[in-house]
Order: C-alpha cells, then structure tokens, then sequence
C-alpha cells in the first residue's frame, strides 16, 4: 500500500488483497477492485484512501529480515496494541500457510516469548465464525471457532469451553458494526 524507511514494497502488494479498506468496502481476504492488472500497484495511488497511504507492515517498517517479504513469506504481518500491551498479528495468505512455513513458524516463536500471537486467515472474511488460534507466551495454544475455545499444551488439548459472556457479546457487536460500515461504502459506491 505504502513505501516509506529503507525498504519498499517492490512487487508485493499482499495488504491490499488482505487488509479490509471500509471506505471502498473492501472485506480482508479479498482483492482490492483498484489493484493493477499487469502487476503489483494501486489504479489509484494518487487517490488512494488514507488507511491506504497510512499503513505500513511490520516488515516495511523495517523488522523481520529482508527475505520475510509478506509475499514471500505468505503472511502478513503486524504489532497491535491489546490494552497497555502488543500482540502479534499474523494474517496468513492460504488457509494452512502457518503449518507448512518452518520460516513462518520461527518467527512466531521469537516474538510468542513476549506477547501473544494471533493467527488467522481469510478464507471466510465474513464468516463470525471463522476459526484462529491465539498462541500464548507461555506455552498455551487457544483454537477459536465461533464462540469454542479449545486449548491446547503440546499440542493436545486440556480444555474446551465457550467464550466468556462478555467477549461473545463484544465480538457479535464488533462484527454487527463492521459488516453495517461494509454495506453503507458499498451503498455509497452505486450511489
Ligand atoms: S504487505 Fe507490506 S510490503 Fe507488502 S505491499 Fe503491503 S505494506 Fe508493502
Ligand atoms: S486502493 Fe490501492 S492501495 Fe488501497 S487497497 Fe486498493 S489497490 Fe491497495
């Protein structure tokens, strides 16, 4: 989407197929309408809205290594403040992309000894009830389908229970708001 610091996108354009752009009503998970046909670039750089020119992936901004480009690396990546802490945000390009990247795998274990990591992918990007698994530092793997949470300790699991009340209420209100804002751009869009 941007370029900025030492590096630049160069042929990646990973975000704008992952990313949700509300002001064009662009779910995650999808290809953005404004993305060149004969290679990578926005149709509308000049234009483009202003999450667009904001964002910049944590390997843009320099971390990772310089082989880790998102499209190289098949999965974006991103830091997000989770109240006073950080979380690692990863987005895979293909549904099963965490399991069959070794690569992809040890960069999760440098950062899951701090925070935790989110993994999801979408497949499904309006699905409330695609699945994702939350990766703790200490050891603990959550598997996250609709409102079930299993989880797991070396990869066998321990417990499974719903989500706590709060939580299940929060994410239908979050999800209610997100797919209102989707169907108003896209209103706007054919007006
Ligand atoms: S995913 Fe990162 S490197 Fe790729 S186009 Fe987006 S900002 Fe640039
Ligand atoms: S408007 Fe341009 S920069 Fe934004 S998602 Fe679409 S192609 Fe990417």
């Amino acid at each position: 989407m941007s370029e900025g610091g030492a590096r630049v996108c160069g042929a990646c354009s990973l975000c704008c197929t992952l990313l949700r752009v509300d002001e064009l009503g662009k779910p995650g998970g999808t290809s953005c309408v404004h993305q060149c046909s004969d290679g990578p670039g926005c149709g509308i750089h000049a234009t483009r809205p202003s999450i667009c020119r904001a964002y910049r992936c944590l390997w843009l901004q320099g971390s990772l290594e310089d082989q880790d480009r998102p499209d190289r690396l098949g999965a974006l990546l991103d830091l997000r403040p989770v109240g006073e802490a950080l979380r690692l945000e990863v987005v895979l390009a293909e549904p099963g992309g965490f399991d069959a990247s070794p690569r992809l795998q040890a960069i999760v274990e440098r950062y899951r000894g701090s925070m935790p990591v989110r993994i999801t992918d979408l497949a499904a990007p309006l699905d409330p009830d695609a699945p994702f698994r939350v990766l703790l530092p200490d050891g603990e793997e959550q598997r996250v389908a609709g409102e079930r949470v299993q989880r797991l300790r070396a990869g066998r699991v321990v417990a499974e229970q719903r989500l706590p009340w709060l939580e299940r209420r929060v994410r239908r209100l979050l999800l209610a708001w997100s797919g209102f804002r989707l169907r108003r751009a896209a209103r706007r869009r054919g007006a």
